[in-house]
């Protein structure tokens, strides 16, 4: 199993973790034996954003007797209301249900304290400024939460969770369905109908997301992998073709700045299946060949970073100039930080001559010399 560090924390997570969802329907013996089979692959990540007091109960039960193993995600916000899940930022309603989730889970503290489920700017703004952050933070003095975490499923929120220095994780729904999509509600991410016939490669604020976290060490762990299991079938697939979940998985897990990725598991048999990741092949795990020839949406001509082209001869990182190219052109003015963290680059888009040698190993048949000409006219080098 590898692992990676989460930002600035001691934390180190097993790439593959532990999506506990489904386990709400399980009798106890199952989610047990779920819980060893983690312990004994070196699984060691947990996220429990569920309000219903026996999956609570059940996973602490479960991980008691191997506490030290485990790095926790706990959710503030989700609580159980006339036995349903309710996301409130209600005090009165937050304290004890996350007093619940310790008490059920037979722990004093959570490594992660996550802020749960923030979908909109104009909700991160507002309890980010008010009692529900001073909860948040009075949490984190009392040590019942080591490090705040945030979760959404909008990039814009994201962004806004990166750029704030007390937040050092964020978990957020990644697969290149949702990358390509632009900022909306969770439910249109599902709607097969809301990709419009010009998408195709990853919207810039996804782009941006990512570079900021690289920059201000943020981690993000990844929820919806298989945008719930709709990119494993072709019927559903917004590519009009099925991805298989090591793709998926590898797709997730290549994003800058992704740690861990979260599959939600039903039982062993597809626990072991997303498990195969850490001994496959590239070939296995190579989702350029799905993405380039879909029938729908392909990504072809769209760079994804993914890093093939290199080596260039004159040592240009092709992908960071790709990179910092798409998030400029964006702007009408090139932002100053985008324009220094170019200057930085060993090799600039102007030293292209020209070779094609990485447009002949780009699957995704991005015309880079192309790219290096307009990139190198927008940083003017
Ligand atoms: S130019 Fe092609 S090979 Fe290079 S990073 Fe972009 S998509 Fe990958
Ligand atoms: S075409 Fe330009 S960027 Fe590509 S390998 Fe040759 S010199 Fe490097």
């Amino acid at each position: 199993m590898k692992y990676n560090k989460i930002g600035k924390t001691d934390y180190e997570v097993s790439e593959i973790g532990f999506g506990a969802e489904w386990m709400a329907e399980k009798p106890y013996e199952e989610i047990e034996k779920l819980v060893r089979y983690c312990e004994r692959e070196g699984v060691n990540l947990l996220d429990c954003w569920m309000s219903d007091p026996k999956v609570r109960s059940d996973l602490g039960k479960a991980i008691n007797e191997n506490r030290e193993h485990w790095i926790i995600q706990g959710h503030i916000g989700s609580t159980w209301q006339k036995e349903q899940y309710v996301r409130t930022r209600d005090l009165n309603k937050v304290i004890p249900a996350f007093e619940d989730l310790l008490e059920r889970l037979q722990t004093d503290y959570v490594e992660f304290g996550m802020i749960h489920y923030v979908d909109e700017t104009e909700e991160y703004n507002k309890i980010i400024n008010n009692e529900f952050m001073e909860y948040v933070r009075q949490l984190k003095s009392d040590g019942k939460i080591y490090h705040i975490g945030l979760s959404t499923h909008n990039p814009e929120v994201g962004l806004l969770a990166a750029k704030n220095p007390e937040i050092e994780l964020i978990m957020l729904s990644i697969n290149p369905a949702f990358d390509m999509m632009p900022p909306v509600v969770l439910d249109d991410y599902f709607e097969n109908d809301k990709y419009s016939d010009d998408l195709g490669g990853i919207q810039p604020i996804r782009s941006e997301l990512y570079q900021t976290c690289l920059e201000t060490d943020t981690a993000i762990t990844i929820m919806k992998g298989f945008a719930g299991g709709r990119l494993l079938r072709k019927e559903d697939s917004p590519f009009g073709v099925e991805l298989t979940p090591l793709q998926c998985i590898h797709y997730a897990l290549t994003r800058p700045s992704a740690k861990s990725i979260l599959v939600g598991v039903n039982d062993i048999p597809e626990l072991e299946g997303a498990l195969k990741y850490e001994t496959a092949t590239d070939e296995q795990k190579d989702y350029s060949k799905i993405l380039t020839t879909a029938p729908k949406h392909s990504y072809l001509g769209k760079c994804t970073y993914c890093g093939h082209c290199a080596p260039c001869p004159l040592e240009i990182n092709i992908a960071m100039v790709n990179k910092f190219y798409d998030l400029a052109v964006v702007h009408e003015k090139v932002p100053e930080s985008i324009q220094e963290h170019y200057n930085n680059l060993e090799a600039h888009a102007s030293d292209c001559f020209g070779c094609g040698k990485c447009e002949n190993r780009c699957p995704f048949g991005v015309e880079i010399i192309e790219v290096m000409k307009k990139a190198a006219g927008l940083f003017g080098k």
